[in-house]
Parts: structure tokens; C-alpha cells; sequence
């Protein structure tokens, strides 16, 4: 595992990130501005990073231009060049099978979101819950990010007051709204100005009893999260966030100090991963990752499987995969560091929680589960007395 401040060092991973900004000053590295500002996003330095002739070079050029792709120098700098599996390097630079492997069944919208939506940048699928596309604008675009459609030979843009106002009036009027989703793209690149009227918009609707922020901000540019960001975040309570860690090579001291300032703000954080082929598809990285968090208190909530979307087909693993890991999670890790396996079903069908069960069989009388070493346990179990 490696811990890193994600800096300029002598660490080998950070050769390229030293090459390419040798005059950056500590302070510059840690601004979150200098970052946004010096993403690295060019087909020609694309060329560099991955050593590619002209001549290959020019099959990319249709696949970033359909699929943009943008890089914080920060996470940049996570990459072991030397690994030619490098877990952070497949997540943020483009791979030609995006455009060119397909599986069975895939699409731009495999949940059905645009059908699911009544107002724009509002999805509304669980009668008790509401998500909020704030903005198409994301850090770093993740290669295998579910909503690429929103990014796809777009342009950056947050929505505007009128469809913010659109939105808060939808909310208002529906009562059985009681959480209310900010996701994105991600919500922690708006200015704090606007984050600070849509978070005080929605918590002033009275039957919302929660608002949950969505970002990968932790992950990909930590510096964003600021003690201004952070006052913010308290006044607004109660307020959870949750974030996108998907291998522990991700949590370095940067991504931990970051995760620190929110939760000692009164933010709980909790962390999805998407279940990654050739990312963390092996039961130890995501048992590593798990304990990572944990010890981190950030609470392991999702691992999603990779959806049927357009574009990251050769991310996606089989559902078996997922539940062979979930057996190890399981006998390996106390509750509060086990994730719930979640397929989101095509069509909107919303998500799936795929537990590994250890009940074996039950009937009126008698219940068989597994236990956790593997043996066989018959629990008599009949029904309790009639109630009248
Ligand atoms: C995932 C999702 C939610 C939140 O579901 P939880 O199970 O509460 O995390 C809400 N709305 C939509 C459209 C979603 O995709
Ligand atoms: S941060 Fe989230 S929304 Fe943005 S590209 Fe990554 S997965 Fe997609």
C-alpha cells in the first residue's frame, strides 16, 4: 500500500508529476485552483504520459474528443509509471476500448435516468429520495464513470438559478421527499457561494429530514476541501457525504487529511467503490481497502457493480466475481467495515443488494445457517404463541 501526500518527492511514482511542474511551489500543490487550472487534459500530453508514437496517437484523437478526459496533477502524481497495471492509471487516462469493446447489453442510460426524470438535472426513482446532477463538471473524469453520457462531447456547465429554482419548487411540492441526493458530476467544484443556496434551499424544505453529497473530491483533489468548505458543510448539517474510494493506493495522507477536516466538521463519510476489472477485482485489494477506511472512519457503504454503460465495457466483471469477494468481506471483516454489494438493475429497476447468505434452509420449525467457520447449524426456531 502505498501512503503519500501526493506531492513532488523522491517517490518514483512521482517522476512524471515532477517532470512536468518543476517549478511548483508547495503552496501552488496544495491549492485546489492551481490544481483545476493545471489539469492536465491535451491529446499531446496524452501522447507523453502513455509513450505513443504520431501514428498511434491519431486513434486516440476520436476517443478524446468523444470522451474528454482531464487529470488533476495531484492524482497524476499517484501513478506507479512502472506498473504497467497501475490501479490509478486505468481509472483516469483513456483506454481505445472504450470505443471499441462492447459486451451484450450495454447503453448510455442503462438506468433509465433520463426517463426518471421530472424536472431537469432532478432523478426521481425511490418515492422517498431525490437526486440532484448539479453540474457535468468532475475533477478528474473517471474512465469508468456511469454517468458518461453527461460528459460526452460536452462541455463543462453547472445549472443555472432558473432549473436550481425548478428543482427546489419539484422538491417542495413532493412531501414524500424526505433525502435529498447531490451528486454529480460533482457538487464540490460549484462555487461556495451557490453550493452554500442550494444546501440551504433544500434543508429549509421541512419534510427533508436529510441531504446527502456526492464527490470524488477526496479522492482526486483533496485540496478542495477547505475550512471555508468545511464551515460551510457544519452550518448546513445534517449533511452525510459520501465519497468514491475504489483501491488503497487512493488513501494518502492528502486524501486522509482531507476526509479529517469533514468529519471533524460533524460530516459523517461514507465511500462507495465500483468493482473494477483489472482495478480491484481481488478480494484482498478491496479487504485492504475496506480496512483502510476503517481505520480512517469513513464507513464502507456500496460496492457497486460496474453498470452496462456505453464506453466502460471492459471494466466490468461478472456478478460472481462480486459475490466471491463478499464471501471473503464477510469472514474477514467486522460489520461496520462490510459494504453492501449493490447491482442497479437495467431500466430503472433501482439497485439490488447482493448479500452472500448463511441461511441454508427454514421452514415452520427449523432453520439450517452456515456458520462462519464453514460448519452447519440447526436452529429450532417454531412460531411463538398466537397473539389474540
Ligand atoms: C442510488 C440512487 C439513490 C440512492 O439510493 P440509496 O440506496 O439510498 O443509496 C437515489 N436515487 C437514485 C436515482 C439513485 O440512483
Ligand atoms: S467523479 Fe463521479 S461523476 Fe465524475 S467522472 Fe468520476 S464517477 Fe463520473
Amino acid at each position: 500500500m502505498r501512503f503519500t501526500s501526493g506531492r513532488p518527492s523522491s517517490d518514483r511514482g512521482h517522476d512524471i508529476a515532477r517532470a512536468m511542474w518543476p517549478d511548483v511551489t508547495q503552496k501552488d500543490w496544495n491549492d485546489w485552483q492551481w490544481q483545476f487550472v493545471n489539469r492536465v487534459s491535451s491529446i499531446k500530453t496524452l501522447g507523453i504520459l502513455l509513450g505513443l508514437s504520431a501514428d498511434r496517437l491519431s486513434a486516440y484523437e476520436g476517443l478524446v474528443s468523444t470522451y474528454k478526459y482531464a487529470v488533476t496533477p495531484y492524482y497524476l502524481s499517484l501513478i506507479n509509471w512502472p506498473d504497467p497495471h497501475d490501479p490509478i492509471k486505468k481509472q483516469c487516462l483513456p483506454d481505445l476500448r472504450e470505443t471499441t469493446f462492447r459486451l451484450p447489453g450495454s447503453d448510455e442510460d442503462p438506468l433509465a435516468e433520463e426517463r426518471h426524470s421530472p424536472v431537469p438535472g432532478l432523478i426521481h426513482r425511490y418515492p422517498d429520495r431525490a437526486l440532484v446532477v448539479l453540474t457535468n463538471m468532475c475533477a478528474m473524469y473517471c474512465r469508468h464513470c456511469n454517468r458518461k453520457r453527461n460528459w460526452k462531447n460536452q462541455g463543462e456547465r453547472t445549472l443555472g438559478r432558473a432549473a436550481l429554482n425548478r428543482i427546489i419548487a419539484y422538491i417542495k411540492n413532493t412531501p414524500v421527499i424526505r433525502e435529498v441526493i447531490i451528486s454529480g458530476g460533482d457538487p464540490l467544484l460549484v462555487s461556495l457561494g451557490f453550493l452554500d443556496e442550494i444546501l440551504w434551499g433544500i434543508s429549509a424544505i421541512p419534510h427533508i429530514d436529510a441531504i446527502r453529497i456526492g464527490t470524488r473530491i477526496p479522492v482526486v483533489m483533496p485540496m478542495r476541501i477547505t475550512d471555508e468548505l468545511c464551515r460551510l458543510l457544519s452550518r448546513r448539517r445534517p449533511i452525510w457525504l459520501n465519497t468514491h474510494f475504489n483501491h488503497p493506493a487512493e488513501i494518502t495522507d492528502a486524501a486522509i487529511s482531507a476526509c479529517d477536516k469533514i468529519l471533524k466538521a460533524g460530516i459523517p463519510i461514507s465511500n462507495h467503490t465500483v468493482l473494477l476489472k483489472g482495478v480491484n477485482d481481488s478480494a484482498h485489494t478491496i479487504l485492504s481497502l475496506c480496512r483502510a477506511l476503517q481505520r480512517h472512519m469513513i464507513r464502507p457503504y456500496y460496492l457497486f457493480h460496474c453498470d452496462a454503460v456505453t464506453g466502460t465495457d471492459h471494466f466490468r466483471t461478472g456478478i460472481q466475481k462480486g459475490i466471491e469477494i463478499m464471501n471473503v468481506l464477510q469472514g474477514n471483516l467486522g460489520g461496520l467495515a462490510v459494504p453492501d454489494y449493490v447491482v442497479d438493475l437495467p431500466s430503472g429497476g433501482g439497485k439490488a443488494r447482493v448479500m452472500p447468505s448463511q441461511l441454508v434452509s427454514i421452514d415452520d420449525n427449523m432453520a439450517v445457517f452456515k456458520t462462519f467457520e464453514g460448519g452447519d447449524i440447526h436452529y429450532l426456531a417454531p412460531n411463538g404463541a398466537d397473539s389474540r
